[in-house]
């Protein structure tokens, strides 16, 4: 599948805000700095359709992509060093889990990983999360062009066996990476494929 059509549609600063859920999603989500803004940029050929952030955690807002007039992409803010307050903080936080949660037409949710490092907690607490929920996702590696071959390897191995550790069986797994276009033509006929599940 290819992207032919994306276009920003809205940000959503609170779930009574977010368009009708009328059409399959994917919610993208990682760390700040994760490579998300690239990645979707990537997917939708496009330079500057996700804002590629500066400032880490900055983007707090959930962003819905129109893709193809058929479903969405669903650009959630960034967890970890996010530059808020932690009153703030808690309030996203809430706001997220019960999006990712509560939505009905959430498909699956892409949990972006950095390729270029050890499994982190936060990423492991978070997909726990969705677990917990039953909340259907896959794990994305991110920026798979930059750590050497042998690296990248043994970082996934290792990754996948710390999962191996809470759960029986792991999810799709996708390798990426935003500068040279690994992997789009896979994660997009997942989700080609997922869409006729709605
Ligand atoms: P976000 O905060 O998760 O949206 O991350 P961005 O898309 O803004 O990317 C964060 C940084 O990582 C930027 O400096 C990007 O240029 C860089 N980056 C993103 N994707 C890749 C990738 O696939 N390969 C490499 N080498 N760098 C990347």
């Amino acid at each position: 599948m290819e992207i032919k059509n994306p276009r920003f549609l809205k940000s959503s600063q609170k779930l009574s805000e977010l368009p009708p859920d009328d059409k399959p999603e994917y919610a993208f989500v990682g760390r700040s700095n994760v490579g998300k803004s690239s990645l979707i940029n990537r997917l939708c050929n496009r330079k500057q359709l996700a804002k590629t952030s500066g400032t880490p955690g900055k983007t707090q807002l959930i962003n819905h992509f129109l893709i193809d007039d058929t479903w969405y992409i669903v650009d959630l803010p960034g967890y970890g060093y996010a530059q808020v307050s932690k009153k703030e903080r808690r309030v996203f936080q809430s706001m997220i889990t019960e999006f990712v949660v509560e939505r009905e037409s959430l498909m699956c949710v892409m949990v972006l990983i950095d390729s270029r490092i050890k499994p982190q907690k936060i990423d492991l607490e978070f997909i726990e999360f969705l677990g917990v929920n039953e909340v259907p996702f896959v794990i994305v590696f991110t920026k798979t062009d930059k750590p050497k071959k042998t690296e990248l390897a043994a970082n996934i191995e290792l990754f996948k066996n710390t999962m191996l550790e809470t759960w029986e069986e792991l999810p799709p797994m996708f390798q990426t990476s935003a500068v040279k276009g690994t992997g789009k033509e896979k994660l997009l006929g997942y989700i080609d494929e997922v869409n006729k599940l709605f």
